[in-house]
């Protein structure tokens, strides 16, 4: 009987049959914590992927419901034992139910709205300015007070992640900032969509650090998106035309590629893997840094912060980059910081890409579970390095009044290096 899977991307038939049932990786999946349902669970949805690939499966609303509650976190693939590469799975077939249009159209065009704004600067950009305007002109108010869009659980999801004042336009970052002191290289920055404009500080106080650790900051403008929303949502084909233009704005001419963003990062490293025979796909994905990475052994010097301080890691770092060590490193060296740790730190917050705009009630549910553990650790501050999980945690901590800053880490680092040496 003929696979359910058509020849254009499908999951690839090893990765699935290297599941060997063992169920390791099931107490850490937390849509299985969340549901105990074997096929909420990783072992449950290779299951369904390799009867779908048998053609023991179709394509059903029940097999596309088990997939699309899946978070994409990987923290299958960090416990897995046999080395089933589920987000690749995950995402290949997430492409072939995404060609097939098998969701209902009001699916369809919630995530058609989310991606043609999301990974598009200028268009994110004027819908912050129509935010700013909302919330300014005391509309917001009105619409929280009567819960006026309570009934649309998406809007609302949207609505509740708007910091409550949206930062202005910042300033373009220059297109070169040169190395401060001895040269170490030189990187390419990536600006993220998200995080250029909801946290241009962030992108700022990365440059500034990477000159004083040595390096040449090279931005190229009109860099554009890395593919990773459209990556995450099976558009395959757009992820990889957005990754062909962002590998040409950076070229060969520099050492590393650095982002700030945890999801752009584990992307931008599986170019090699989307982009096929490219040879400059794979130089350009073994380039990827993460920015915590670069600077995990600089020796910056650092002003005191009085502060307890604790760590979420980004799924995509912590599971899809392997990147757990750098940031908490990053962290512990500034002088008078206490870091202590966060309990289930690399458990989803809930935010994992568009997920908590397309599952707000899961999603609502994980970061209640990360906002009892935050408050437990009884920090002032949560760090972690993706602009997902800032909004989504700050989101969590205004509305149940919890008084925790979240910051990137770059932006504690960068409060505790004295303004003279920031600028000399
Ligand atoms: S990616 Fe995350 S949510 Fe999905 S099966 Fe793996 S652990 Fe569970
Ligand atoms: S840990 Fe790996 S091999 Fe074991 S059930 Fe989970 S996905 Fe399959």
């Amino acid at each position: 009987m003929p696979g359910a899977f058509d020849l254009m991307d499908p999951p690839d038939t090893d990765g699935l049959r290297a599941c060997v049932h063992c169920g390791i990786c099931l107490p850490q999946c937390p849509t299985y914590r969340l549901l105990g349902e074997e096929m909420d669970s990783p072992r449950g949805r290779v299951y369904l992927m390799r009867a779908a690939a048998e053609g023991r499966l179709a394509l059903t609303p029940t097999f596309i419901h088990h997939l699309d509650l899946c978070l994409g976190c990987r923290a299958c693939e960090t416990a897995c034992p046999s080395g089933v590469p589920f987000g690749r799975l995950l995402e290949a077939t997430r492409g072939q139910i995404e060609r097939r249009g098998a969701r209902p159209l009001s699916e369809r065009l919630t995530s058609a709205l989310l991606l043609s704004l999301l990974p598009h600067p200028r268009r994110l950009a004027l819908a912050v300015g129509a935010a700013r305007l909302y919330q300014r002109s005391g509309l917001q108010r009105l619409v929280s007070a009567g819960r006026l869009l309570a009934p649309f659980a998406r809007l609302r999801a949207m609505e509740a992640l708007l910091p409550p004042s949206p930062p202005g336009a910042a300033a373009p970052l220059p297109e070169i900032v040169p190395a401060r002191g001895r040269k170490r290289g030189t990187v390419g920055l990536l600006l993220g969509c998200v995080q250029r404009l909801l946290f241009p500080r962030v992108n700022a106080e990365t440059a500034r650090l990477l000159t004083r650790a040595g390096y040449d900051v090279l931005i190229p403008r009109d860099q554009g998106c890395c593919g990773a929303l459209h990556l995450h949502a099976g558009q395959i084909d757009e992820a990889r035309t957005l990754a062909v233009r962002l590998l040409t704005h950076f070229g060969r001419a520099v050492d590393w590629v650095v982002t700030n963003a945890a999801g752009c990062g584990s992307a931008m490293r599986e170019y090699g893997h989307w982009l096929g025979d490219n040879r400059d796909a794979e130089v350009f994905s073994s380039k990827v840094r993460d920015v915590s990475e670069l600077l995990a052994d600089a020796d910056l010097p650092l002003q005191r912060l009085d502060l307890t301080v604790t760590y979420h890691d980004p799924c995509h770092l912590a599971h899809g980059q392997k990147v757990r060590r750098e940031p908490r490193r990053l962290l512990a060296a500034i002088p008078g910081v206490k870091l202590v740790e966060l309990a289930d730190s690399d458990v989803c917050c809930g935010s994992a890409g568009v997920y908590n705009l397309l599952e707000p009630e899961m999603a609502d549910r994980l970061l209640a579970l990360k906002l009892e553990r935050i408050a437990a650790t009884g920090a002032g501050v949560l760090a972690t390095g993706n602009p997902g999980c800032l909004l989504q945690i700050a989101r969590g901590c205004r509305e149940r009044g919890l008084a925790v800053e979240v910051l990137h880490p770059v932006e504690l680092l960068g409060r505790a290096l004295p303004e003279r040496a920031r600028d000399g």
